[in-house]
């Protein structure tokens, strides 16, 4: 299999705002938020790269903030959902989602809808699971191609609280990296507002910046990229991480 054909999942951060603080995110802590934005025509570059890729795989408007509150969410959203050969997710937290996007459903494959509230929980006391039942009943009526995920967040030293990474050493205390292989810079490409290509999402405390998309292609960064090159084949030996920043720091995978 080639390097492209391995290629399964493009990310996209549109904006580096968010409107929460959950616990386990780097934004409870030293992660600043920040009125930074994607623009159109960065949008359409990569949608330019994407295309000549003849991209099959998944291309997600994620990333480090929350996307709708993107100052061009809506064009962005346009930008990549017209004639396309992938499959388009969004991610969000929702608190802008139903109330200004309710049109934008129809335009996404499907649409992951994080919930934080600690109201709405199926593992939690008998109001909340009901809770959390109403809600996804509700929402998965009205939008077909919702992906519902509850994750209250009770506070990062609560055992309950869903989801405690250290975020590639961004988050807690300083722990031992895994010895096993990572294979995430094969299997995704993580493009920043913009348009720098970085590492991969767990990395919030460097924000490694490999290229930008105004400089290389996605073709030729993947094929020809130096620095990323030397992280793919690294990585893909055992306890090969302790020698790169931020992997040293990294129990994912
Ligand atoms: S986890 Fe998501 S919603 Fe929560 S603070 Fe971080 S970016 Fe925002
Ligand atoms: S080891 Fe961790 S930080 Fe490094 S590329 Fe893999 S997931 Fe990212």
């Amino acid at each position: 299999m080639s390097i492209i054909e391995k290629l399964n999942a493009i990310e996209i951060n549109p904006t580096e705002l968010c409107n929460l603080t959950c616990s386990f995110c780097p934004r409870a802590y030293d992660y600043p938020n920040q009125n930074l934005h994607m623009t159109p025509e960065t949008a359409k570059i990569i949608r330019s790269h994407v295309d000549e890729l003849g991209f099959t795989g998944r291309v997600a408007i994620v990333g480090k903030g929350e996307p709708t509150l993107a100052k061009h969410f809506e064009e962005i959203t346009n930008i990549f959902s017209e004639n396309r050969t992938y499959t388009l997710l969004l991610t969000s937290n929702g608190k802008w989602l139903f109330d200004k996007y309710p049109h934008i459903f129809e335009k996404y494959d499907y649409v992951r809808y994080d919930v934080y509230d600690t109201a709405y929980d199926p593992n939690g006391n008998s109001k909340q699971r009901i809770n959390a039942l109403r809600h996804r009943k509700r929402l998965e009526k009205k939008f077909p191609n919702i992906y519902i995920q509850f994750k209250p967040d009770y506070g990062w030293d609560h055992e309950r609280t869903y989801c405690l990474d250290t975020r590639a050493g961004s988050i807690g205390e300083k722990v031992e990296p895994s010895p096993n292989p990572c294979t995430l810079p094969q299997r995704r490409l993580l493009i920043d507002w913009n348009g720098d290509y970085n590492l991969c999402c767990h990395d919030w405390k460097h924000k490694l910046v490999f290229g930008n998309v105004r400089e290389e292609t996605i073709v030729e960064y993947i094929n020809h990229n130096q620095t990323l090159i030397h992280y793919r084949e690294t990585l893909m030996k055992p306890n090969s991480r302790r020698c790169l920043t931020p992997c040293s720091e990294c129990p994912a995978g």
